[in-house]
């Protein structure tokens, strides 16, 4: 198979983590006989450093060529980086808003699964960790709350603030279905999580995505508030598999979910147009208090690399031997710094890509 791959290093470690991502790739180009060309563009920071800009249309159009985008992460110390002192759109966060909307992404996985060699970093009670978990987060992008009209007026003295939430069916039904295809990958149970006892856009969902489940009878479809999701998520995280929700509902429970894996190194990410198209990226930030000291963890890039192989490229067997070579490390016992404990055997990040790559 060849294909194209748009790399954004970004700034902070995004150059380190992604250098890694690409090595494992090739490792995987060359067992199983794949060609991938890598087209390296800035975005971010350096984009500005380079350009005064942090998002070019160049770069806009490399990625839309591309078959995928991979990404490391954007930004610098907000507090102390020349970036920040620009006005909010030209600044580096910017760039990556400009580039999901010109690549109208608005399908969002963030998987949470929690290793058992890290169980330790997980909040949960003792027995919650020890059983583990492995679900996915599929949220709408591009809709809801975030992007309805709002306005803030004086009404007979007194300030009001309103936030609209709208969607409308088709918006819904092309996330239920992402939603349900990537069950299918995966465990073939979607939980539908919306707040149907009280708001309108919530029994438009729950109507569409029951209208969508018909095409897909091997998927189990159950739906679940999301104030219940909330609690169910710390209480038996293990009972999820696929659970698919709306924009603001999705990045509340997204960040809920990353937190009890207890390990922000090692959490991938995707967001989704609807073609097979992707960008991937791992869940954190650009961690500029550590860059350029080879000690980054590169295991979230390397899975959202493996997120990439499965859903853009339909090259499932190739991206569960990357998630195996991460597992047989991790049993092994090499960690980075984030993630070592005393008795475990610490690595750089390249020796973390290595080990990985010799692995696959
Ligand atoms: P961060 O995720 O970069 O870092 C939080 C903490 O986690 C830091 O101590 C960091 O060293 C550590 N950390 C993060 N990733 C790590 C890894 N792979 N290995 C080891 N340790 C890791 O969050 P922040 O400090 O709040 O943000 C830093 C910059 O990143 C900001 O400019 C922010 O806007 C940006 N950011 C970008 C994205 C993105 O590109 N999608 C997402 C979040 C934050």
């Amino acid at each position: 198979m060849n294909k194209v791959i748009a790399c954004i290093g970004g700034d902070g470690i995004g150059p380190e983590i992604v250098a890694e991502a690409k090595k494992v790739c090739d490792q995987v180009a060359s067992k199983y006989h794949h060609n991938f060309q890598y087209k390296d563009v800035l975005m971010g920071g350096c984009s500005i450093d380079a350009y005064g800009e942090p998002l070019t249309d160049e770069t806009i159009s490399i990625c839309k060529e591309a078959d995928a985008v991979l990404m490391g992460s954007i930004g610098g110390n907000t507090s102390t980086s020349p970036w920040y002192q620009l006005p909010p759109e030209k600044r580096p966060e910017a760039g990556l808003l400009k580039l999901r909307k010109s690549l109208g992404l608005f399908a969002n996985l963030r998987p949470a699964y929690l290793y058992k060699e890290l169980a330790d970093a997980c909040p949960l009670k003792e027995a919650t960790g020890a059983a583990g978990f492995d679900l996915m987060i599929v949220r709408e992008l591009t809709g809801g709350l975030y992007f309805g009209e709002r306005k803030t007026v004086v009404e007979n003295g007194v300030k009001t603030a309103i936030d609209t939430l709208s969607y409308n069916e088709n918006e819904i039904r092309r996330i239920a279905i992402k939603g349900f295809e990537i069950a299918r990958k995966r465990s073939k149970k979607v939980t539908s999580v919306d707040k149907a006892n009280v708001l309108d856009s919530s029994r438009l969902w729950r109507e569409v995505v029951n209208a969508v489940a018909k095409d897909y009878p091997d998927v189990t479809l159950e739906h679940m508030l999301v104030d219940n999701c909330a609690m169910q998520l710390v209480k038996d995280p293990a009972q999820f598999d696929v659970i698919l929700t709306e924009n603001m509902f999705g990045d509340i429970l997204s960040d809920e979910a990353s937190m009890i894996t207890g390990s922000i190194g090692m959490l991938s990410s995707a967001s989704l147009n609807d073609t097979k198209f992707g960008l991937y990226e791992p869940s954190h930030g650009s961690a500029p208090d550590i860059a350029g000291q080879n000690i980054a963890n590169p295991i979230a890039t390397i899975l959202s690399a493996a997120m990439m192989l499965r859903y853009s490229f339909d090259l499932d067997a190739e991206a569960k031997a990357i998630e195996d070579a991460v597992q047989a490390v991790l049993t092994e016992g090499y960690r980075t710094v984030d993630i070592y404990t005393e008795g475990t055997k610490k690595v750089s990040c390249s020796q973390m890509g290595d080990l990985i790559c010799e692995r696959i």
